[in-house]
């Protein structure tokens, strides 16, 4: 019996067990299948596509170093890869396979699938907790973030991650040939991909930002947030590793919610929530609503206006900033994702699953999980959703979180020259003072806005 291991979005050597347990197997070959038509009917960015060529790259390295080849194989999509697989494996003389799971319903549908044709043994190496395990006391699954969290912590308070050992040596020094049909764009370079620069990463992180991530997180102009989104989105790195990470200097960070620590785990609990949904309810993976009731909101059909938003030229600075961060950079800071998510389905009354599709075309970070969670959370029709009456004002959003204006003037700079105290909806006081046509006219109207979003909604 041959083992091998087959990566998906675990893109880690260290702290994989499934890997390590395959290792331990004998496991000398490790696979990976490139599905790129796959990935781009999901709308999988481009960016993102770079991140995790050259993490692979790297892991091939990684893993030639300790005797283990990596196979990159280029595949089509996931209903052609079962009998890839299977002619993949025969030829390798591989009959076991270790692998992560991941919960989307075309990946589950593609592990039963290969599942019937070799034996494939599935682990939980992207979530702390297993979906399907923290659950109410009539065994269903929760529809309220704080009692989810509540359960979450009380299976895993008083427990201590740790990383578990890698159980190879060193062996040989061989280079690793890049698979001649990967794009190399460079799009991802400003992230790095080797395990060191990671690592430095996450100890800056845990050392000088985590106590003040509570003060911090919503100002997008202060760089508070841990920016490790796209390698958690790959696992390139996992929770469990982080969390075990902040135990080494916080040992009882579980058991403290209300110490400033935990804030930052507060938001692995959400990453959790939202993986428990989309196994608990598949629909969300099909572009449902989770909650029916707002199927009756009649969107509009508004291309020229869904255009403007993507570029940002809505006329509301901070919307506009922030997508332009978003084409930019393949990132945004997750206060202007709500700001600009919630403009785009209440202010708009675009459908939010056109916005959802925009950005998994350009995040780096892109997870269908949280990416929906997010985008039906902001639009009211989600689980635990802002209700659909609270709908954020881009005006006083931008006075609150980005006071003098410096997040708005890094990335609108026709307002460079406009005071802190105008910058916020500048219309006027560019009238009033030249430069009104250097700035794109407001969109739409505040609060006709909002009156025609509730009328929807009520509806
Ligand atoms: C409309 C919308 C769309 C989003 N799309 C994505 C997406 O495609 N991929 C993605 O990873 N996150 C998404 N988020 C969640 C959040 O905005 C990002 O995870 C966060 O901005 C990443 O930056 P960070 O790593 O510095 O986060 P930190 O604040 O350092 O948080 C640490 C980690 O916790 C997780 N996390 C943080 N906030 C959330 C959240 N609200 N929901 C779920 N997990 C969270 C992420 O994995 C993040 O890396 C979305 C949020 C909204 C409102």
């Amino acid at each position: 019996m041959k083992t091998a291991f087959w990566f998906r979005r675990d893109l880690r050597v260290y702290g994989n067990e499934a890997l390590i347990d395959a290792v331990n197997e004998g496991a000398q070959d490790a696979l990976f299948f490139y599905c790129k038509s796959q990935w781009l009917q999901h709308n999988v960015a481009s960016i993102q596509l770079d991140l995790l060529e050259r993490r692979l790259i790297e892991l091939g390295k990684q893993l030639n170093e300790f005797g283990i080849t990596l196979h990159i194989i280029e595949a089509d999509r996931f209903a052609t890869l079962p009998a890839l697989l299977e002619n993949v494996c025969k030829e390798k003389g591989i009959t076991r396979l270790y692998a992560n799971k991941e919960y989307e319903v075309n990946e589950i549908a593609r592990d039963d699938a290969c599942s019937q044709r070799l034996e494939l043994k599935l682990y939980d190496g992207d979530v702390i907790a297993k979906p399907g395990t923290v659950l109410t006391g009539s065994g269903e699954m929760f529809k309220v973030f704080t009692p989810f969290k509540k359960a979450w912590l009380k299976c895993f308070a008083g427990q201590h991650f740790h990383f578990p050992s890698w159980p190879l040596d060193k062996r040989k020094h061989a280079e690793f040939a890049e698979p001649d049909f990967f794009s190399a764009t460079m799009e991802s370079e400003k992230w790095p991909v080797d395990d060191n620069a990671i690592v430095a990463i996450v100890n800056r992180f845990i050392k000088d930002k985590l106590t003040d991530y509570k003060e911090d997180r919503d100002f997008p102009a202060i760089k508070g947030t841990s920016g490790l989104s796209p390698y958690l989105a790959l696992g390139v790195v996992s929770p469990k590793q982080l969390i075990a990470q902040i135990q080494l200097h916080y040992p009882e960070v579980l058991e403290n919610p209300s110490k400033a620590e935990f804030c930052w785990v507060n938001e692995i609990i959400w990453r959790e929530f939202y993986r428990h949904l989309i196994v608990a309810f598949p629909k969300l993976c099909k572009g449902f609503n989770f909650n029916e009731k707002y199927n009756a909101v009649s969107w509009r059909d508004d291309n020229q206006a869904f255009e403007r938003w993507c570029q940002g030229n809505t006329g509301y600075p901070i919307v506009d900033a922030a997508m332009r961060q978003l084409n930019k950079t393949g990132w945004m800071h997750n206060r202007l994702r709500m700001i600009v998510a919630s403009f785009l389905t209440k202010h708009l009354l675009i459908d939010w699953r056109k916005g959802e599709a925009y950005f998994m075309s350009k995040l780096i970070d892109g997870d269908l999980a949280s990416n929906n969670g997010g985008w039906q959370w902001a639009a009211s029709t989600g689980c635990d959703a802002q209700p659909y009456f609270r709908i954020f004002n881009p005006i006083t959003q931008s006075e609150k979180f980005d006071p003098d204006g410096s997040f708005i003037r890094t990335y609108v700079p026709e307002l460079k020259n406009v005071p802190a105290k105008h910058i916020h909806f500048p219309h006027d006081y560019l009238n009033a003072f030249g430069g009104g046509d250097k700035y794109v006219a407001a969109l739409v109207d505040h609060k006709e806005a909002r009156a025609r979003a509730l009328d929807a909604f009520k509806v």
